[in-house]
C-alpha cells in the first residue's frame, strides 16, 4: 500500500536516523513484533523492558510507514467526542478512553526522558474551538461531560477566544491547559529501538512477512526471501495495512494532507503555541514545531486511492495555507517549505483495536487508528506487555474486537 507521498517533513528533517539489518537467516523467538513504526516499536519496548524476548521485521525501512507522515499531535481528545462515544460505548468507557489517553501522554513524556536520541516531545496545551455558533451546543454537552468525569478543561466564550485568537471568529472553546503534547514520532520510533536493542531486542527492516500460519504451539512466518521465523506469540502491529489479516473490516481509509512553515521569529508563535482543533468534520488542526515552525493539516479526502490523493496535493497545499492566512492574517503570507499527503484510517467508534480474533491463534493485533493513533499505540503497548506477563489488564476489555463493528 502506498501510504504517503515520498517527502513527510519528519523524514527529512531527521534522515536515516538509524540503520538496521535485513533478515539474513531462520529466526526463533518468543515475540514477534510485524511492523515497526510507533506501534511496533512501543510494544517491542515495553516487551524488551520486560524481559521478553522479542523481534521486530518490517518490510520497510524502520518509521517509513505512516510513522514518519504522522503530525504527531498527542491529545487526550479522541476524534469523536466524549459525550458522542459514550452513546456507542457507554458513558463509562468514554470517559476511560479519555482518561487513558491522558496518562499515554503522561507516560511518553515519562519514556522520551528515558531516549537515548531526542524525540520532540513537548507539553503543549490544547484548544478545540466550535466552528460554527450551531456547534455550541455540543461544545456545552462536550464541556458538561467532561467536567463531570474530572478532566481538566476551561469552557471559553467568545471573548476568551478573541483575546487568545482575534481573528479566528470562532463563538467558544474548550481550553485543556495542562494535557496536551507533540513529539516527533518518527524519531521517537528509532530512539525506542535503539533503547530496546540495548535490553536485548533484534531489529530487521526490509524484511517482509508474506506468509503466516497458526500452529498449536507457535505461529511460522515466511519472509519474501524464503527465511522462516519461528515465534511463540506474533504482534501484527503493521498499521493501516493490517486490515488484510482480518476477516472482519474495522477500518474506514481516508486521504489526508499536510505542510509545515518556513521558521518564524520569536518564541511564541501564537497563544501558548498551543495546538490547536475544531469542531467541524473533517477538521483543520494546527501546532508549532521545536524548530519554529507552523504545521496546518487536514482538508481530508473520504477516498483511499494514492493517485488521486497526490494529484490534489499542491490544491490542498494552497487551502491548508489560506485556511491559515485567514486565522492568523498578522502572520500570513504563510510560507510553505513541505508538505505531504498520507493514508489515514479511522473505525466507526474512533477507538482503537488491540486485541486477539479467534481465527488467528497466538495472534495480538495493536491497531492505533484515528487522530490518537500514537496514545493508543502507548496503550497497546502495555495492554500486550501486560498479557506477555499473564497480567491481566483491566483496560484492553475497551480496545477489543468483541466490540467489532462492521464499517
Ligand atoms: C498525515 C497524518 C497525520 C497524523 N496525525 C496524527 C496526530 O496528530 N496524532 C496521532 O496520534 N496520530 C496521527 N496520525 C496517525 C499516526 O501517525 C498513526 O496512528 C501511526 O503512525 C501508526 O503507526 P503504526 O506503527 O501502527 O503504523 P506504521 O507506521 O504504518 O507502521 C506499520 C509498519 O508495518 C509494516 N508492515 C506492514 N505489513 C507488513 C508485512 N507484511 N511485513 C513486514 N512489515 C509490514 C509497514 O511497512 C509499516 O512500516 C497521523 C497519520 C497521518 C498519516
Amino acid at each position: 500500500m502506498d501510504l504517503h507521498t515520498p517527502h513527510p517533513y519528519w523524514l527529512l528533517k531527521n534522515g536515516l536516523l538509524c540503520e538496521y539489518p535485513a533478515l539474513r537467516n531462520t529466526l526463533k523467538v518468543d515475540y514477534l513484533v510485524m511492523g515497526g513504526g510507533i506501534t511496533g516499536a512501543l510494544t517491542a519496548w515495553y516487551l524488551a523492558q520486560a524481559g521478553i524476548q522479542v523481534a521486530v521485521v518490517d518490510r520497510r525501512h524502520i518509521g517509513m510507514g505512516s510513522t514518519c507522515a504522522s503530525t504527531a499531535l498527542l491529545q487526550y481528545e479522541i476524534d469523536v467526542p466524549m459525550h458522542q462515544l459514550a452513546k456507542s460505548v457507554g458513558e463509562k468507557d468514554a470517559a476511560r478512553s479519555y482518561h487513558l489517553c491522558i496518562h499515554a501522554i503522561d507516560k511518553l513524556e515519562l519514556i522520551c526522558k528515558k531516549m537515548p536520541l531526542p524525540a520532540g516531545f513537548e507539553r503543549k496545551p490544547s484548544v478545540y474551538y466550535a466552528s460554527r455558533k450551531a456547534d455550541l451546543v455540543g461544545l456545552d454537552q462536550e464541556y458538561a461531560i467532561r467536567k463531570k468525569h474530572g478532566i481538566r478543561v476551561e469552557r471559553w466564550d467568545k471573548s476568551d477566544m478573541i483575546s487568545a485568537f482575534p481573528a479566528f471568529k470562532a463563538p467558544g472553546a474548550l481550553y485543556s491547559p495542562h494535557d496536551g503534547a507533540q513529539v516527533d514520532a518518527y524519531a521517537l520510533t528509532h530512539a525506542l529501538l535503539q533503547d530496546a536493542l540495548k535490553h536485548g531486542a533484534q531489529v530487521f527492516d526490509k524484511t517482509e512477512i508474506v506468509d503466516i500460519r497458526h500452529e498449536k504451539t507457535q505461529v511460522v512466518l515466511h519472509t519474501q526471501h524464503g527465511q522462516s521465523i519461528r515465534a511463540k506469540q506474533l504482534v501484527i502491529a503493521g498499521g493501516y495495512e493490517s486490515q488484510e489479516y482480518l476477516t472482519q473490516k474495522v477500518t474506514r481509509l481516508h486521504s489526508t494532507y499536510a505542510l509545515v512553515s518556513e521558521p518564524f521569529d520569536g518564541a511564541e508563535i501564537w497563544y501558548r503555541d498551543a495546538l490547536i482543533w475544531e469542531t467541524a468534520r473533517p477538521y483543520l488542526y494546527l501546532r508549532t514545531t521545536p524548530d519554529r515552525r507552523v504545521l496546518v493539516g487536514g482538508r481530508d479526502e473520504p477516498f483511499f486511492s494514492p493517485g488521486k490523493r497526490d494529484r490534489l496535493l499542491a490544491k490542498k497545499t494552497q487551502l491548508l495555507a489560506q485556511d491559515f492566512n485567514k486565522r492568523f492574517p498578522t502572520l500570513a503570507p504563510l510560507l510553505v517549505d513541505f508538505n505531504w499527503a498520507g493514508t489515514f484510517a479511522e473505525t466507526a467508534d474512533g477507538l482503537p483495536y488491540i486485541g486477539t480474533v479467534r481465527e488467528r491463534p497466538r495472534t495480538f493485533f495493536a491497531l492505533g487508528f484515528g487522530g490518537n493513533g500514537i496514545l493508543f499505540s502507548q496503550i497497546a503497548g502495555e495492554i500486550i506487555r501486560d498479557a506477555a506477563m499473564g497480567k491481566k489488564n483491566p483496560d484492553a476489555r475497551i480496545f477489543s474486537f468483541a466490540r467489532a463493528k462492521i464499517v
